[in-house]
């Protein structure tokens, strides 16, 4: 069945965009007036809506009453939200300024989350994975990656994944599973960090493989977490098995992004502490340089050069991280927006590595932009400019979604 949408005040399409380097708004297709025509859940035409209505008189027509503004659905291409109970208590510590190594020693950090995990039931997962997956598709997030990595051995770590599968078929949004069983190694393995990794390569990664639960790997490259010369060659056997590369890079120090660039990642994700090396490195690379402002936001650190990036010409994407440690908050638009905001981004570079960008970073190539044959997500906001939806900063939602 065919169905036609509008009219809508304004259509950002985000289309004939570069994937990499600075966007001017100028740039911008905006189409006043416009129409999509929608039908399987795809765009079959785009334009102004008086037309499309006499082109197509027999489709159905879904009318809006009030001003609007269509945007493609965001991607959010990393996030955490598959994970028991919540860290409110690190939270309170790390604002009264108690160090990270009296946090983790008063029982708190990443090993607290992988214990209420691994003590949450599947149903319990899965209902609380749902609710956040519902509050971000509301909210215009039409995709969303989930990673593993709070169950940190064979059997929680499938407990999630599967979890994350069951959700997908729950929800109108696409899910997106990766492995992040490279978090930490867990306190419970008797062994280095190597051997951790080697116990994820030769029992985890095949089982996941047969299972067919996803197909993307990431690893935390950090002090407190994974050396580069273990992490390299942890993604190169996770490569020759077939598995997409993804890495938490850059946050702390740096180092982590030229692995992901050397083992031809996908993405290299953080990038706080990058400096002007890193930054020149990603911009050559074909890896998309994802920030994520949710997690300076709720550390309260710098944020990511997301400027400096764009200038030397890198794919930026922005992403919330959304996590119960570092970055609990999950708003991602708020987030793009504060973001935009310090790190002076134009309108089109938020909303492009909200969208397209995002979407490259997933491989995802029938999304993030408004054209014939790309997936009808679509997001509706109630104005007739689009500058004022990041104006408000986060607090103008999507009053429809498509998905
Ligand atoms: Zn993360």
């Amino acid at each position: 069945m065919q169905i036609l949408i509008g009219p809508f005040s304004q259509i950002v399409t985000l289309r004939n965009l570069s994937l990499k380097g600075p966007l001017a708004d100028e740039a911008l297709e905006i189409i006043a007036g416009g129409g999509i025509l929608m039908e399987d859940g795809l765009i079959k035409a785009v334009g102004f809506f008086e037309k499309l209505s006499m082109q197509f008189p027999k489709a159905q027509p879904d009318l809006l009453d009030i001003p609007a503004v269509l945007l493609p659905g965001f991607i959010d291409c990393h996030t955490h939200i598959c994970y028991g109970g919540n860290r409110s208590r690190d939270y309170a510590m790390r604002v009264a300024g108690k160090p990270y190594l009296e946090i983790a020693k008063a029982g708190g950090g990443i090993w607290s989350s992988v214990q209420m995990t691994r003590a949450a039931s599947e149903q319990e997962l899965l209902d609380s994975l749902l609710q956040r997956i519902k509050r971000h598709a509301d909210e215009g997030v039409t995709t969303m990656e989930v990673k593993s990595g709070y169950g940190l051995n064979l059997e929680n770590e499938l407990k999630m994944l599967r979890v994350i599968k069951q959700a997908s078929g729950l929800t109108i949004a696409d899910l997106y599973a990766t492995c992040l069983a490279a978090h930490i190694k867990p306190r419970d393995f008797n062994g280095t960090e190597k051997q951790y990794l080697d116990y994820i390569i030769t029992g985890l990664l095949p089982a996941i493989k047969q299972e067919g639960l996803c197909n993307r790997v990431d690893i935390f490259i950090e002090e407190t977490a994974f050396n580069t010369s273990d992490a390299n060659a942890y993604l190169s056997a996770a490569k020759k098995l077939g598995f997409d590369i993804t890495v938490h890079a850059d946050q702390f120090t740096a180092g982590g992004s030229q692995i992901a660039i050397t083992c031809g990642a996908v993405s290299a994700d953080h990038l706080e502490a990058s400096r002007e090396q890193e930054i020149t490195a990603l911009a050559k690379s074909d890896t998309v340089a994802v920030v994520l402002p949710g997690a300076s936001l709720g550390l309260g650190m710098h944020f990511a050069p997301a400027r400096k990036l764009l200038n030397a010409g890198a794919c930026l994407a922005i992403a919330s991280d959304w996590n119960p440690g570092s970055a609990p908050q999950g708003d991602l638009l708020m987030q793009a927006a504060v973001l935009g905001a310090f790190e002076k981004l134009s309108t089109a570079e938020t909303f492009a590595g909200l969208c397209f960008r995002a979407a490259h970073a997933l491989r995802l190539h029938d999304r993030g932009i408004i054209d014939e044959g790309k997936k009808a997500h679509l997001q509706a906001y109630p104005t007739n400019d689009y500058r004022d939806i990041l104006y408000h900063q986060g607090k103008m939602k999507p009053f429809k979604v498509w998905a």
